[in-house]
């Protein structure tokens, strides 16, 4: 057995063997936590569509590649990982033979060609990289890097490892092709570049360099894969596994129903000693959790994307996930302590860290503090943006639902929320008759179920707490009762039946009171032989179309804009007046990124002559939240600037005559923003904000016809466009 090959296979058995420990390690660590069989068994049954979805994310690099140059860089690099293992096997083959080349493929100049051809690739890759970390420097920039917060030195050891990975391979295949040991031809052109410039020490030398090359090309991969498996670069590893137990179709929609030992807590049975109510403690979360901890890439784009970061607060998704890993790390000895005594023998440090409350002030040294987790606005933007699909909102909704349900914290003007929703069923606490009150004006009569629902009604229209008692909100209600009546719809309303479908109780982290209103509601609906339902506001359409079915409601639900576009493109709605105006659209976070409608409410205004429509900036996918989602809109926004206010200065850079949406909860915090604008001077007084239903109502709308839509006492509401009298509807 030559040198090479004793000291070749030496180095990679040492590097194994500290590899397999670490990892080994941190597999005790991650199983350390709540079983998820619910996980396991739809990545068995979605085996196939995940290994699309695999295919997609991790070779396709689709989420990345939303990023066009980091992306594109990500891509290479990733790529050349994969094909320049056949370089490494072609490394380990030459250990034995000179001559070696791979079986059958060895020789291909396609394979030569693209070896050469992705390293180079890599290295551009390396160079963007470099360039983007560097002008994206936390120094500079502070919260606006995406990297504030990442552990930057990681970042560039990784850079530099890759560096040595790739010159080092041309140092050996272009030795190689001196020595008339290289398996490819020309079409490897930079090796036989590389070939060229050390062709001048002789053939002697570069024989010797090539066994000198080999082994650096060895050592350098078996190093990066110690480093790996210690640091954040992990994810190279189980970003795939990550993927694969993700939750589908993504982590946002539904929010998980609360589990304890691996199976969905039942709370008449639950016993406080032995079950989990949320996660109070790092153990508390499951090893799904602990995976996406330790595969967090410490990108950034979460952060970058999250309206509470940027508009000052102090969540960042991603370092909650990151303080969750570096807990669970530091706390992992004490975890992994078989006994009592093993845990009192462990070190100061340890024990110290496993006593610090999960979420708790800086004062008593909490991993997470309060402010971070009542800051989400459960918009999706995080979840929606990770490369690695990490589930940020299960993670801090789960952590809210220990603060609320055992340890009865939350910020202290959310109580009258949740009372009201005990109470009266409504956040506002308001009597169940004022829930028919909008009806007031219509000139036709909106059926309200009393009993069974009727044979002939198509849909049960969700009118929604927002919807049903605020001022603003009732004008979309009235819009979208109109403009079914005059397509002919037949719909009924619960009135006084209807109770909050629960989406601020589930959002505040009471999983209780949600589990009761939901129930309650199922059973009303149910009783009423309900199958379809069209609802106004996405919270409700989300709830009772995603989160429902946990408790066995199931049922057709849709949201108005979709059933308002499908009229408008069946005939039963014909808009015939102008709406001549400039209008920005701002897509609501539950009803575009949560649940992926983004086109009927731009059918609709497409369909209305005269309307300008002005993208934002960020739009669709990349939506900025309007502040209220996660049950904010009932808590007091003390810390940094006003998410709202910095969503209306985006809106007011595309100079609308009006701003439209689709939700009643968004209708109400940018009104608020664009009065606030309007006393400052920065908006136009006649700046309004609607529902895109109220435009198409203010252009199918007939002479004589209710005032549904009309300005109101408040200056908030608009003016009606100009009509030319003639019939505009067909019914
Ligand atoms: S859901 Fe929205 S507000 Fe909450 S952490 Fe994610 S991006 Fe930030
Ligand atoms: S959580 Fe995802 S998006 Fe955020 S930094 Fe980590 S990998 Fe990047």
């Amino acid at each position: 057995m030559t040198l090479r090959i004793v000291v070749g296979l030496a180095m990679t058995a040492i590097a194994l063997a500290i590899a397999v420990r670490r990892v080994r390690w941190l597999y005790r660590v991650a199983i350390s936590g709540q079983p998820a069989p619910e996980r396991v068994a739809a990545a068995k049954e979605n085996i196939g569509r995940d290994l699309r979805i695999q295919l997609s994310e991790v070779f396709g690099q689709r989420k990345l590649l939303k990023w066009s140059v980091p992306g594109l860089a990500h891509f290479f690099v990733f790529w050349a990982f994969v094909i320049l293992l056949t370089v490494y096997i072609e490394a380990y083959g030459s250990l034995f033979s000179k001559k070696f080349h791979i079986p059958f493929i060895g020789h291909f100049a396609v394979l030569g060609f693209g070896q050469d051809s992705i390293a180079l690739a890599a290295l551009a890759g390396l160079i963007v990289f470099a360039v983007i970390r560097i002008r994206n420097s936390p120094k500079r920039l502070d919260r606006r890097s995406r990297f504030a917060g990442s552990h930057l030195r990681g970042a560039w050891l990784i850079l530099f490892m890759i560096f040595n990975v790739i010159w080092t391979m041309f140092l050996f295949r272009g030795s190689s092709v001196n020595s008339g040991d290289f398996p490819y031809g020309n079409a490897a052109y930079m090796s036989h570049l590389a070939a060229k410039a050390l062709h001048p020490l002789g053939r002697g030398v570069n024989s010797d360099l090539e066994t000198t090359a080999v082994l650096l090309h060895i050592a350098v991969m078996l190093i990066f894969l110690v480093v790996v498996v210690n640091s954040k670069h992990l994810h190279i590893f189980i970003a795939p596994l990550n993927v694969l137990f993700s939750r589908r179709p993504n982590g946002l929609g539904p929010l998980e129903p609360m589990r304890s030992n691996g199976a969905v807590l039942d709370f008449e049975e639950a016993d406080p000693d032995t079950d989990v109510f949320g996660r109070g403690k790092i153990e508390d979360f499951t090893w799904k959790g602990f995976l996406d901890f330790g595969t967090c890439t410490e990108c950034g784009r979460c952060q970058s994307q999250c309206p509470a970061w940027n508009t000052g607060k102090p969540l960042s998704p991603k370092m909650v996930i990151l303080d969750l890993r570096d807990h669970a790390l530091a706390k992992a000895p004490y975890l992994l302590a078989g006994s009592e005594e093993e845990r009192n023998a462990l070190p100061d440090t340890v024990k110290a860290e496993a006593s610090r409350p999960l979420v708790g002030t800086e004062a008593e040294n909490g991993v997470i503090d309060p402010d971070v987790i009542w800051s989400c606005t459960t918009c999706g933007a995080c979840v929606n943006e990770c490369p690695v699909d990490i589930e940020h909102i299960d993670h801090i909704m789960d952590m809210r639902r220990y603060q609320v349900l055992i340890e009865s914290k939350f910020p202290t003007e959310a109580a009258t929320l949740l009372k009201n929703l005990e109470n009266k069923g409504n956040p506002w606490g308001m009597g169940e008759m004022a829930r028919v009150e909008w009806m007031e004006g219509l000139d036709f009569e909106v059926p309200v179920v009393d009993g069974k629902i009727g044979d002939d009604v198509e849909y049960l229209f969700w009118v929604g707490c927002a919807g049903a008692l605020d001022d603003r909100a009732k004008k979309t209600t009235k819009a979208v009762a109109e403009l079914l009546h005059i397509a002919g719809v037949k719909f009924a309303v619960l009135g006084p039946m209807e109770a909050c479908s629960g989406d601020p109780a589930r959002r505040m982290g009471n999983e209780f009171l949600f589990s009761m209103l939901a129930q309650q509601n199922i059973e009303t609906l149910n009783e009423a032989g309900v199958r379809k339902i069209v609802a106004s506001c996405p919270h409700c359409f989300n709830s009772l179309a995603n989160e429902y079915p946990q408790f066995g409601g199931s049922y057709e639900v849709i949201h108005h804009t979709q059933l308002l576009a499908r009229l408008l493109s069946e005939g039963r709605l014909t808009p015939v007046a102008p709406v001549a105006e400039r209008i920005t659209y701002h897509d609501p976070c539950y009803l575009g990124r949560h649940n992926r409608v983004y086109t009927p409410p731009r059918e609709i205004m497409a369909g209305v002559p005269g309307i300008q429509a002005h993208e934002m900036h960020r739009c669709r996918e990349r939506s900025f939240c309007c502040g209220a989602g996660g049950a904010r809109m009932w808590m007091e926004e003390r810390i940094g600037k006003r998410i709202n206010s910095e969503r209306i200065e985006e809106a007011l850079s595309t100079d609308p005559d009006t701003v439209s949406t689709a939700c009643p909860f968004c209708l109400v915090m940018l009104g608020d923003a664009i009065e606030e604008k309007k006393s400052s001077g920065a908006a136009k007084k006649s700046l309004e904000i609607v529902d895109v239903a109220q435009l198409l109502m203010r252009s199918v709308k007939q002479p004589g016809a209710s005032q549904a839509d009309g300005p109101s006492a408040d200056g908030d509401g608009g003016p009606a466009a100009d009509g030319d009298g003639s019939p505009s509807v067909i019914g």
